[in-house]
């Protein structure tokens, strides 16, 4: 393969807002009534072809579009797109200014996300297989953001979950009174049997002490893991919580570059890493904090974005739950997830496998 082959010609960014079927809420974001995705296109003066991708909650997008627009596009022109790991590392050193993480992160997932797509069609391979081989199927759970849910509601959503294959659910906490969060824990085991996983995510909101305090009260309900208690930050408290409860702890949606997920594994005594390749510098980011996972006996999970996620996840050996997140970005695509026998199954299109379908995704693109 000539390098020659490989030099990129040409970039193009998306701008889509995604109206969501109904408002979802948790603790610390409020209400979402849609989420932003920020597409990016390579071509290769071969032609091979690339299609990487980044999302938020619903703010933020336009400048993550313009890091991208603006600063990586110049930057990767005539760019061997090959050199992946490399341009990765570049990227980051070119906006490590103003990034060191946060948005340029996301920019730069959006890259990296493409090039991987590009590298996997060169070799005509599905991404699990290139990312690591381990298996094409990886156990999933339904991510709820339900806090604003009547009990009743949330007993309905977690059905309409079992119904649809699951067997693996998590609640959003994080309730003005702690008492809240202990009765619609103990309502969803209830209706989940002892059998299905069970977990909790307070979205950051909670004092180090209430943590401790709703944890200690929901022991008895076999929860697999309490999921950012407190704030990510600080990784110090985590370690308190995680020294005062019998349920694991896991966070890493907000960690944004290795470094932070160094400092965690150091200090915040998790049992689950959560990367999103969205936000952590794109699969050879989340590839990055897998072997990191492994390195100190840690499980690695994902967070968001589960129609990639299902091919990292699937490649990894020592891979725990993939999200099946609220945001359903796979229904924009030509292959939404499936699940088989509670199973999520990555596609073996060569390339990361997944294609957007434009009559559905693009109605929703905004130009700025
Ligand atoms: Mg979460």
């Amino acid at each position: 393969m000539k390098n020659s082959n490989s030099k990129i010609t040409n970039i193009e960014i998306e701008y889509y807002q995604v109206p969501l079927d109904e408002v979802l809420n948790d603790a610390m974001h409020g209400d979402h009534t849609h989420f932003e995705l920020i597409l990016c296109r390579i071509t290769c003066q071969d032609g091979y072809h690339g299609v990487g991708y980044t999302y938020t909650g619903g703010k933020g997008g336009k400048a993550i579009y313009s890091l991208l627009e603006d600063e990586l596009k110049p930057f990767l022109m005539n760019e061997n797109a090959n050199r992946i790991e490399y341009l990765n590392d570049q990227m980051g050193w070119h906006l490590h200014y103003v990034g060191r993480g946060g948005l340029v992160s996301f920019a730069i997932s959006a890259v990296d996300i493409a090039l991987w797509d590009i590298r996997c069609k060169r070799l005509n391979q599905p991404l699990w297989c290139v990312a690591g081989g381990a298996s094409n199927k990886t156990k999933a759970y339904a991510g709820g953001i339900d806090l604003n849910f009547s009990e009743e509601k949330l007993l309905t959503n977690i059905s309409n979950y079992l119904d649809n294959g699951f067997n693996a659910v998590k609640i959003k906490v994080g309730s003005p009174d702690y008492r809240t969060d202990v009765a619609r824990i103990a309502a969803v085991r209830n209706l989940l049997g002892k059998d299905r996983k069970f977990m909790i995510d307070a979205n950051y909101s909670l004092s180090v002490e209430q943590a401790i305090k709703l944890a200690n009260a929901v022991e008895q309900y076999d929860i697999t893991w309490f999921e950012e208690p407190t704030i990510p930050d600080d990784y110090q408290g985590f370690g308190r919580i995680a020294d005062s409860i019998n349920i694991p702890t896991a966070m890493g949606e907000n960690l944004h570059t290795i470094y932070e997920f160094g400092y965690a594994i150091a200090q915040a005594k998790l049992s689950y890493l959560q990367p999103d390749a969205s936000n952590i510098g794109g699969i050879t980011g989340w590839l990055k904090v897998a072997a990191l996972a492994q390195a100190n006996n840690l499980t690695v999970c994902s967070h968001g974005m589960h129609e990639l996620h299902v091919s990292l996840m699937a490649s990894q050996p020592h891979a725990g739950f993939l999200e099946v997140h609220s945001f359903p970005i796979d229904r924009y695509t030509k292959t939404p997830l499936k699940l088989i026998e509670g199973l999520a199954v990555a596609p073996q299109d060569a390339g990361h496998g997944v294609i957007f379908d434009m009559d559905l995704l693009g109605p929703h693109r905004i130009n700025i």
